[in-house]
């Protein structure tokens, strides 16, 4: 199985070159050439979600890692999990389920895809006798889900940049108190587009990588977080219904990654009957499922900050694949003039995506407010994106589609901040986050100026 850009340029790449390529060398998104299928029958029997996960990673890497290889790495990615089962699933009623994807290390949904992701980078450097330098901006949990994940590899460097702003203590401080001579977060005094530009910069330059040194990156675009995510989707629906009938997902999203890998195991062959977009103030998506109109705003801070962005750079691969019916040529042309026109489809393939898409979005007061009711009547407590999925379910809504599953995103230990607006003081712990605030920090502060950044990260690599 073989990758190609939803823009036209990049055909038939293995896995291995998509892996360490990032993004496409015209600017698009890879996606796979043919959606795999997944033998359901042969998945019932799977007991966990590690065993699904290896019925579902070697569907892509046979390209490049032979079935022996997958296996090994597929043992010994999810670590420092909660436990061994890594997803709890949640019952309120017949009708709706939380599935708790933050039990993993740094209590996010993340953990799933980076440690497959920094799993198969180790791989691939170990293959090429190469070292590397991983590179990303963060707003929220990607800064820490990647850490964690590449700390463990002697072959990697890790520098994250972080912009002033909307981040809440805890987040910042499961970066900045790792204390390894292999990760690096730097404070950059300007926002989060700032670091995205420095970030970019960074990939055309290269200059200050070594020789047999690759440059990685971990945003939410790399194929193999895609995966990772995809084996839960299988994973919570065995453990809900044996697939016997199909569920809806309520998916907290902002960058539309966590949507686009549930959209991919209903394309694999997992009985799906809504996929349910949950966002807040920052509504692009919304608008455009509302709307039929795509086209970028300036980003609101929200109280659920990891889903605060202005485009959705996943939903590329949904227009190119459902919209576009795979033509790279109309997606170039789309993205081409994107953000200055604004994208739109035909009524008819709008209407279409009505079948399979619905969308919410839900503003702060309303997060606030589900948080506390549901604190009140069931004794359980979400997070600030967890509860802007809850919204769209029978709980809240009129509209009922029957069996819905929402996927907790990140653990509400992580925005004690919130939980006290919504009036709960008896925050549960996180095996990982208790004792952050003691830990001594360790980062370095630098203006938002590309060369500087680049020089430090040439003076302080490998
Ligand atoms: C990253 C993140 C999201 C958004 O995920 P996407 O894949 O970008 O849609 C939602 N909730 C939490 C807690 C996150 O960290």
């Amino acid at each position: 199985m073989l990758f190609r850009s939803t823009r036209g340029q990049d055909c038939h790449k293995t896995f291995e070159e998509i892996l360490l390529a990032g993004l496409a060398s015209d600017g698009g998104l890879f996606i796979p050439e043919k959606w795999p299928q997944v033998d359901l029958k042969a998945i019932k029997k799977c007991k966990s979600f590690v065993e699904i996960a290896h019925h579902i990673v070697p569907l892509f890497t046979d390209s490049s890692y032979t079935q022996e290889e997958v296996k090994e790495i597929v043992e010994s990615t999810w670590h420092d999990f909660k436990s061994k089962n890594l997803i709890e699933i949640h019952n309120f009623d017949n009708n709706v389920f939380v599935a708790e994807l933050f039990h993993g290390p740094t209590a996010a949904f993340k953990d799933f895809g980076l440690q497959l992701c920094a799993a198969f980078f180790n791989t691939a450097l170990k293959k090429k006798k190469k070292t590397a330098i991983v590179l990303g901006a963060t707003s929220g949990d990607t800064g820490s889900a990647a850490i964690d994940a590449c700390k463990h590899y002697d072959s990697i460097k890790t520098f994250i940049l972080l912009p002033k702003g909307n981040m809440t203590e805890i987040q910042r401080r499961q970066m900045t108190t790792v204390d390894q001579s292999n990760v690096c977060v730097i404070d950059i005094d300007g926002t989060f587009d700032d670091c995205q530009d420095i970030v970019k910069y960074a990939f055309q330059s290269k200059q200050f990588l070594r020789p047999n040194q690759e440059l990685l990156a971990v945003n939410s675009i790399n194929w193999v977080r895609i995966i990772g995510q995809i084996c839960y989707y299988f994973f919570i629906a065995m453990k809900i219904n044996q697939f016997s009938k199909p569920l809806n997902f309520s998916i907290p999203t902002g960058n539309f990654g966590n949507v686009f890998a549930c959209y991919s195991a209903y394309k694999m062959g997992l009985p799906i009957n809504k996929i349910l977009i949950s966002v807040n103030k920052n509504d692009i998506l919304h608008k455009f499922f509302d709307k039929n109109d795509y086209s970028k705003t300036s980003v609101h801070e929200t109280l659920s900050p990891s889903m605060d962005i202005t485009v959705a750079s996943n939903f590329e691969r949904l227009i190119f694949d459902f919209f576009l019916n795979s033509n790279p040529i109309k997606c170039k042309e789309l993205f081409d003039n994107f953000p200055n026109s604004s994208i739109s489809f035909s009524h008819n393939a709008w209407q279409n995506a009505k079948q399979l898409f619905h969308s919410v979005s839900i503003s702060d007061d309303r997060t606030i407010s589900i948080i506390s009711k549901i604190y009140k009547d069931f004794d359980y407590l979400v997070d600030p994106h967890t509860a802007v999925g809850m919204a769209a379910t029978s709980l809240f809504t009129d509209v009922n589609l029957g069996t819905t599953v929402v996927l907790a995103t990140a653990h509400p230990g992580k925005f004690p901040d919130t939980m006290k607006l919504s009036g709960i003081s008896n925050i549960p712990t996180h095996h990982k986050l208790s004792g952050l605030l003691e830990k001594k920090e360790k980062s370095v502060s630098l203006e938002a100026n590309k060369d500087k950044v680049l020089r430090f990260i040439a003076d302080n690599n490998l």
